[in-house]
C-alpha cells in the first residue's frame, strides 16, 4: 500500500533532501514551501506554494491523514541573519505561527505525529563558553537562555509539540539538529553556513591568496552532513522516542582547522586574515549518547568525506557564477 508523507519545508536544503529519500522509499511526497527548491526540481508528487503562516494554506495542505509528517519550515539563517538582532521579530513571529498552527491542525486531522526540528541554538550559552568543553547534553537545556531569539523559539516549539503529546494524546518527535551542511545548500547571500562560506571562500581564493575569518578562528563547531541528518530524522520518526535529542555530529573542530581541512581538499595554501563579524557562542558540540542509547544509531561519517562532497558542488556553482 502507498504511504503518504508531508513535508513542510520542502523548498529547503534539508527538506528537498528530506523529499528525495521519502521517494526512493516509495512514498507519495507533498510538499509546502514559500518557493520551489533553489537548486533542481523537486522530486515531490505534489509541491504546494504556500505561506504556512496563513491557516488557511494550512489547512488545505493538511486535508487528509499522512503517514508522516516532517515541519521543517521556519525563519531561519545563517550567523549573519540570526545575530545581527535586526531579524528578531520576524524570526519569533513566523517561525511560532507556522509551529502553532500545523502542530493544532494536525491534531484536529487526527494526525498522531509530526516531526519537529528544532535547533542546538536552543542550549543554553553559558554552557558554551569554553569552546574545547562545551555542554549540549540534552538534560542540559534549563535553567534556559539560548543565545538568539532563534534559540528560543525553537525552544517554545519543542515544548509546544511536547505538550501537544501530553494533553491531546499526540506523539511528536523534536529532533536537535546541530549544524547541517553538503551540496544544494545555501552558499552564499548571508544566510549560509560555516561549511557553505568557507568552501566559497576557498573556492574563490587564489593559492596563496587570503581567506577572511570571523573572529579569531578558535571557536568550535561541529557539522552534520546532511545524508546522516536525514537518515537520524527517519529514524527517530519511526522509532518510540519523542525526544528531543540530539541529531549532529561529535566530531568538534575549530573554524580554523575547518579552513584547514577545506584548503587541504582544494589543495590551496591560504593566509587567515581574521576580521569582526557575528560569531555566536564560543564552543559547541553534539552530545550522541541519549540518540545512541534510544535509537541504537549515531552519526559516524568523517566531516572531512562531507566536506569533500560540498567542496566539489560549491566549486562547481561558484565557476558557474563567474562565467
Ligand atoms: P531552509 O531555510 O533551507 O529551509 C526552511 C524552509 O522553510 C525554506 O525553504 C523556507 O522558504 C521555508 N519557509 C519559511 N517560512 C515559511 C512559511 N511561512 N511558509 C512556508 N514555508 C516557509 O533551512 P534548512 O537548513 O533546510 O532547515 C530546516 C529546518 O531545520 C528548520 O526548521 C531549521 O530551523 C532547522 N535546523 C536547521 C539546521 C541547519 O544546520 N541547517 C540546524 C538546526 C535546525
Amino acid at each position: 500500500m502507498t504511504k503518504f508523507a508531508l513535508v513542510c519545508g520542502a523548498g529547503g536544503f534539508i527538506g528537498n533532501h528530506l523529499v528525495r529519500r521519502l521517494k526512493t522509499e516509495g512514498f507519495w511526497v507533498r510538499g509546502v514551501d514559500l518557493k520551489f527548491p533553489e537548486f533542481g526540481e523537486t522530486e515531490a508528487d505534489d509541491f504546494v506554494v504556500g505561506d504556512l503562516r496563513e491557516q488557511r494554506v494550512v489547512d488545505a495542505v493538511i486535508d487528509r491523514r499522512y503517514d508522516e509528517v516532517y515541519q521543517l519550515a521556519a525563519d531561519m539563517g545563517g550567523a549573519g541573519y540570526i545575530f545581527t538582532g535586526e531579524h528578531d521579530a520576524d524570526i519569533m513571529h513566523n517561525s511560532a505561527t507556522i509551529n502553532l498552527g500545523v502542530v493544532d491542525r494536525a491534531h484536529k486531522r487526527n494526525i498522531r505525529r509530526i516531526f519537529y526540528s528544532s535547533s542546538a541554538c536552543m542550549y543554553p550559552a553559558y554552557n558554551q563558553e569554553d569552546p574545547d568543553n562545551p555542554n549540549c547534553k540534552e538534560s542540559s537545556a534549563y535553567p534556559a537562555a539560548p543565545d538568539s531569539e532563534y534559540g528560543w523559539e525553537k525552544l517554545f516549539s519543542e515544548r509546544l509539540f511536547l505538550a501537544y503529546n501530553r494533553n491531546h494524546g499526540m506523539s511528536n518527535r523534536v529532533a536537535r539538529y546541530h549544524n547541517i551542511f553538503g551540496p544544494e545548500g545555501t552558499w552564499t547571500g548571508g544566510k549560509e553556513k560555516a561549511p557553505a562560506a568557507v568552501c566559497r571562500k576557498v573556492a574563490m581564493a587564489a593559492n596563496n591568496g587570503e581567506i577572511e575569518i570571523w573572529g579569531d578562528g578558535n571557536q568550535t563547531r561541529s557539522f552534520l552532513y546532511i545524508d546522516e541528518c536525514i537518515e537520524g530524522t527517519i529514524r527517530l520518526t519511526r522509532s518510540e522516542f519523542e525526544g528531543p535529542v540530539n541529531v549532529g555530529s561529535d566530531e568538534m573542530v575549530t573554524i580554523n582547522q575547518l579552513v584547514e581541512i577545506v584548503s587541504d581538499i582544494a589543495g590551496k595554501t591560504l593566509h587567515k586574515n581574521h576580521v569582526p563579524g557575528p560569531l555566536g557562542v564560543r564552543g559547541r558540540n553534539s552530545h550522541n549518547q541519549l540518540i545512541e542509547e534510544k535509537l541504537g544509531w549515531r552519526p559516524t561519517q568523517s566531516l572531512r568525506k562531507g566536506l569533500e562532497a560540498t567542496y566539489a558542488w560549491i566549486e562547481t556553482q561558484v565557476r558557474r557564477n563567474a562565467a
